[in-house]
């Protein structure tokens, strides 16, 4: 069983849970791209309990195809339950 690793300031949180997933510049619906960077294989503790298993540290990340550009969460714009202007 994998685990995951990831850090994320609230800001960012609030991005991914809230924002559409759309590109800043040119409205394309974004895909997901995270990172997804190999840690080690061994022990680890989750929720009280322990796990064997590879572990990766997960970063956050969107790509355009249309401008082929990789958007960070802060980048996105535009919140989910409002209208676009
Ligand atoms: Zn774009």
């Amino acid at each position: 069983m994998p685990s995951y690793e990831f850090e994320l300031k609230p800001k960012e949180l609030l991005r991914l849970m809230f924002f559409k997933k759309i590109c800043p510049n040119c409205k394309n619906k974004l895909v997901k791209n995270n990172e997804k960077t190999f840690l080690e294989r061994g022990w680890y503790k989750m929720n009280g309990a322990y796990y064997h298993g590879d572990q990766y540290h997960l970063k956050f990340r969107y790509y355009c195809g249309n401008c082929s550009k990789e958007i960070q969460l802060l980048e996105l714009r535009h919140r989910r339950f409002f209208k676009d202007k």
